[in-house]
């Protein structure tokens, strides 16, 4: 019966088709009565479950569920297409074809581990109202992962599991099946057994399933640093593969496994080879910085190759970092920057090094002082303008000006605009809540926000708008920038 209101009913249901191939975590016990696990776990055997997660579907079934062996199933299917309209636009065909053709959707990796904290939080937190002595106790547990990739091999498997006291069993799986001269693959069905407590065994399967991926779906931020220290806690510090734990479960940026370590171990514990990468933190605090910027105006600049452009004005050039890179490609022959402030301007003649540029590139570049919120003729017959992190320092109710200008007067074909994503600001360690990113900004935009602007600007003066994301995207708040892309 209830073997029929497990894999049956959603096999039935449509759900589940090839339970032999589904991306799988299944978790058994042999306490009596077995069915307490369904305590445990918050959910009920009898009844399977489907939840929507923003990366495709969760289903949580007892396959058994007897008194004597009890068998909770949680199986992932990870959507491919949920997954590149979530990046939308991020890198043209090569990289939508690139996310199209992965691993994610059939291998157990930081979405499990998501899955995880979102479908069964009260069990990783120990809590159970119905059997609290028994979310206590140390019971007899098996856990399998179906497709488990163990970057490091076997080897690195059992180093992180054994020590944690569980009995590992491992079975490669060959890379080709129909090619066994081509040997193992890193993926490996897994299963480990131990008397746990069950908040121990899904803390463990949290934390190291992305580990042993060694890879994350989301951009890695000083929150992970938390989670990591509060899911480590009792077990991490002790670890003989501590430092390699956390390296990988931060994606291995330096200054965040420092500052974790530290945390974990105190400071006189850290190693000499870990003081010597803290000379290396500075360093990657800059280049992260750095990179943001950097991938900016590399999605720019891509946009306006990929639209044939040879002539561009940039609003709001600022100190002319954009134009630096524009002049570096030499499709572009017409390059126009424009800004309301004299002081950016001169540091944009000097970044640029125009009185010292050979003749024939300095023909190719113009910087003028103007506004964007009045009407300038030297504006027109650019076939591309970019308006890159400006539209946030416009007072809102001089936008609708700045939008005439640009749309209905100077009219390029394509308009490449960036702004910040307002939701990503969490995800910023030392910005208080609420605050802005930068003292100037009179606005930050959620996506929702910038794309009802967007799309609402653009049917008015007759273009067609695109979005994408600039920088790494978060799961949960998208990327640190928006872009928007108009086109005539
Ligand atoms: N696009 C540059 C600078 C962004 S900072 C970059 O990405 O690095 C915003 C810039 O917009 C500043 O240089 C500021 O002087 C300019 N700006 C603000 N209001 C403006 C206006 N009304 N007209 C033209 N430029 C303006």
């Amino acid at each position: 019966m209830l073997r029929q209101n497990g894999w049956a009913c959603l096999v039935r249901r449509g759900i589940l088709f090839r339970p032999e191939g589904a991306l799988l975590l299944t978790l058994s016990t042999t306490h009596v009565p077995a069915t307490d696990l369904g305590y445990l776990l918050h959910k009920n055997p009898s009844r399977p479950q489907s939840f929507e997660l923003a990366f495709g579907q969760a289903h949580v079934f007892y396959p058994e569920a007897s008194p004597e062996r009890c068998t909770a199933a949680l199986l992932l299917e990870v959507d491919p297409v949920a997954l590149v309209r979530g990046r939308r636009g991020s890198s043209g065909e090569g990289g939508a074809l690139e996310q199209y053709v992965n691993d994610r959707p059939y291998v157990a990796s930081s979405f499990m581990s998501v899955a995880l904290s979102r479908l069964f939080s009260s069990a990783l937190a120990g809590r159970s109202q119905e059997r609290p002595e028994l979310a206590e106790r140390e019971l007899p547990l098996v856990a399998r992962v179906s497709v488990l990739p163990c970057r490091g091999g076997e080897a690195f498997l059992r180093r992180l599991l054994e020590p944690l006291g569980y009995r590992v069993t491992a079975t490669p799986h060959a890379l080709d099946e129909t090619v066994p001269e081509w040997g193992p693959s890193r993926y490996f069905t897994v299963t480990i057994e131990g008397h746990k407590r069950v908040s121990e065994l899904l803390t463990h399967l949290y934390v190291l399933i992305p580990v042993l991926d060694d890879d994350k779906h989301y951009w890695v931020t000083e929150d992970e640093v938390d989670k990591l220290l509060r899911h480590g806690e009792g077990w991490l510090a002790a670890h003989p593969e501590r430092e390699h734990i956390t390296r990988r479960y931060l994606r291995h940026q330096k200054s965040l496994a420092r500052e974790a370590l530290e945390q974990l171990l105190g400071e006189e514990h850290t190693s000499p080879e870990e003081r010597e990468r803290a000379r290396d933190e500075a360093e990657a605090a800059l280049e992260a910085r750095l990179s943001l910027n950097e991938q900016r105006l590399r999605a720019v600049v891509a946009e306006l190759q990929a639209g044939g452009v040879t002539r561009v004005v940039d609003l709001g050039c600022g100190e002319g970092r954009l134009l630096k890179a524009l002049l570096q490609e030499r499709r572009f022959t017409d390059i126009l920057g424009m800004d309301v402030s004299w002081r950016s301007l001169d540091i944009a003649r000097e970044r640029l090094d125009l009185e010292r540029m050979p003749e024939l590139q300095r023909k190719r570049v113009k910087l003028i002082h103007g506004s964007l919120m009045y009407r300038d003729q030297r504006l027109a017959g650019y076939e591309a303008a970019t308006v890159i992190e400006v539209v946030e320092h416009l007072d809102p109710p001089r936008l609708a000006a700045f939008e005439r200008v640009l749309f209905e007067f100077a009219r390029p074909e394509r308009v490449v605009l960036t702004t910040p994503n307002a939701e990503f600001n969490v995800r910023f360690e030392n910005l208080p809540t609420g605050r802005f990113r930068h003292a100037d900004h009179r606005f930050e935009w959620t996506r929702a926000q910038f794309e009802a602007w967007a799309r609402g600007l653009a049917s008015r003066f007759g273009y067609t708008v695109r979005f994408g994301p600039v920088g790494p995207v978060d799961e949960e708040v998208g990327a640190p920038t928006q872009m928007a892309v108009f086109t005539r």
